[in-house]
């Protein structure tokens, strides 16, 4: 027998809705690291303890992985040929893969031009039919929905509940690494299926120990969880959060609730200055939505809203990978450009120093 590693489903399987018989469809997503952030809480000069969850290491490079094996998984057991959803990206890069391991169909819809690169070539890669429509995320949510009562084919959005369970186990494998939950545990918030993932698996990981206080951070243009009403024409540079009417809406208002949270919103510049941040400062390069996360921790810390003393878990959803453009774009620092011999390369290089 294999000691390797194999997935989320193999690993957690007595904590999942993993039955026997079951064809496991997994890319041995999950097991990511949880790595320390070094200089960005030295250059606060608070005494707090940071960690970066870097969901951006799953095998299609984002969280969506963990929810999809689940989801994939379960559609597959119960005769499904075909899966569909609604995308600003992550979830059909993750769908079209599980489904190709599986040998089934995928359809995506996704945003027309509000999608990074990255994501749409890896849904093409996989084989997805992929569908633009002229209209954001959540016309895509509602279309799906739609769809899916006339033709025989398996949501696999968020709205899945097999995809929270996937999910949840994420928590699982942070309070394994630390011995004990975090106290705050800062994450991007678009559709709202992550935060309740995690706080579902930290209530199930708990055993009587302390949960962590959930803060959500959401873009400034797509903020429904701040303004509490719903947004309808959500826009910021953060692509993986533009949404406007959250599918998860009550359970991420009790996870919020429960854990004595709160929701923050934090503007497209700040989004994009601690994706810098956190590639300059830490070497990790994440996708605009996945800073806010970090963005949302630092603002609070200086604030005093998160307490003196504390272990700090940060999200960092998805890979930087998967939108070169945005980086690119936001970039000032300009790329030297010489002939090819030595002397120009040497004064190019070696002399600023
Ligand atoms: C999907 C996604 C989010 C948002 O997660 P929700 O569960 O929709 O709140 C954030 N960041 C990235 C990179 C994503 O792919």
């Amino acid at each position: 027998m294999t000691t390797a590693y194999q997935g989320l489903l193999h690993r957690y399987r007595d904590r999942l809705p993993v039955v026997d018989g079951m064809r496991i469809i997994t890319l041995c997503e999950g097991n990511t690291p949880l790595i320390p952030l070094l200089n960005i809480p030295r250059e606060l000069g608070k005494d707090v303890t940071m960690y970066v969850k870097f969901e951006g290491l799953n095998p299609t490079g984002s969280f969506k992985d963990r929810g999809m094996t689940m989801a994939v998984t379960q559609a597959v057991h119960e005769g499904s040929r075909a899966i569909i959803c609604a995308s600003t990206g992550n979830t059909s890069a993750s769908a079209a893969a599980y489904a190709a391991r599986a040998g089934i169909r995928s359809f995506v819809l996704i945003p027309e031009g509000k999608i990074a690169m990255g994501k749409l070539a890896q849904a093409m890669m996989h084989g997805a039919i992929v569908i633009q429509i002229q209209g954001n995320f959540d016309d895509g949510m509602r279309l799906v929905k739609e769809v899916a009562t006339k033709a025989p084919v398996t949501i696999v959005n968020s709205i899945n509940p097999y995809r929270i369970q996937g999910q949840k186990t994420a928590s699982f494998e942070i309070v394994e690494a630390l011995g004990r939950a975090p106290d705050y545990h800062c994450i991007p918030v678009g559709n709202a299926g992550n935060i309740t993932a995690h706080w579902l698996g930290y209530r199930e990981c708990a055993n009587g120990g302390a949960l962590p206080v959930m803060a959500g951070y959401q873009a400034a243009g797509a903020a429904p969880f701040i303004s509490g009403q719903m947004v309808d024409q959500p826009e910021t540079v953060a692509t993986a959060i533009r949404i406007g009417h959250p599918q998860s809406w009550d359970a991420a208002w009790d996870a919020s609730r429960a854990s004595n949270g709160w929701f923050a919103a934090h503007d497209d510049a700040t989004i994009l200055a601690t994706q810098k941040l956190l590639a300059s400062k830490e070497g990790i390069f994440c996708e605009p939505a996945s800073a806010i996360s970090v963005a949302g921790a630092i603002a609070d810390i200086r604030s005093g809203r998160s307490r003196a003393g504390s272990t700090i878990v940060c999200t960092v959803t998805g890979h930087g990978l998967k939108d070169p453009d945005t980086a690119i774009a936001s970039n000032t620092a300009p790329v030297l450009k010489v002939p090819a011999a030595l002397d120009d390369v040497r004064r190019a290089s070696v002399e600023p120093l």
